[in-house]
């Protein structure tokens, strides 16, 4: 099988795995609310992964991470460091909807993360840039930065080096798009740190 075809093989499981994820706090709201899980989307071969926190309601209802206000922001910036969604990998740490948009739990941060460690696995990204907090506290302390931690307005925008079981990965923390959504100051913020990801391309 080519590699290609072994990563598609291998993220399909995680997906059906997900789908039947009856243990999960969120599996209830989901099938009441006629949701889907959000696995992630993009390019096997991308060196980019971003990693947001969970899905909204506008992708819980479609199934594809990032199809809100916050998506088209997330667009916005990476057109203006000459890249579009297809060229990178979007997923989230958490991959249902918490209810209300509530913060997720530590429950489901650890049941979920472990599928994101495992796409992690599988697609080897060069570059983990992590949107929001709880990603970025997830994936520091996971890949060995745990000691280099700080709030996400301290460590923006720096590259740190992390251990994956396939060897060394960049990690870098950016702010969550809806952050600049909020307060428009901000966006400039986002667009100086994505200039970061230009080498990665
Ligand atoms: N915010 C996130 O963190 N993830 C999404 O998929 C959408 C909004």
């Amino acid at each position: 099988m080519k590699n290609d075809d072994l990563k598609t093989v291998e993220l399909r499981k995680i997906k059906d795995e997900i789908l039947s994820l009856e243990e999960s706090p969120l599996y209830k709201y989901r099938i009441e609310n006629k949701y889907f899980p959000v696995i992630g989307e993009g390019s096997h071969d991308s060196h980019i992964m971003f990693v947001g926190e969970a899905p909204g309601e506008n992708e819980a209802k479609t199934a594809r991470p990032f199809c809100g206000r916050s998506g088209k922001l997330l667009d916005e910036l990476l057109l203006s460091i000459g890249m579009d969604r297809k060229s990178v990998y979007v997923t989230n740490l958490v991959k249902d909807r918490p209810q209300d948009n509530r913060d997720p739990s530590d429950e489901e941060i650890t049941l979920y993360g472990a599928f994101l460690e495992r796409q992690i696995d599988i697609l080897q990204p060069k570059i983990i840039a992590t949107l929001g907090r709880h990603s970025m506290k997830y994936i520091f302390e996971k890949y060995g930065l745990g000691s280099v931690l700080e709030t996400v307005s301290k460590i923006h925008g720096r590259e740190f080096i992390g251990q994956a079981s396939y060897g060394p990965v960049t990690v870098v923390a950016l702010y969550h798009p809806a952050v600049a959504l909020y307060n428009g100051s901000m966006k400039p913020v986002l667009m100086t740190d994505f200039k970061i990801l230009e080498k990665y391309k």
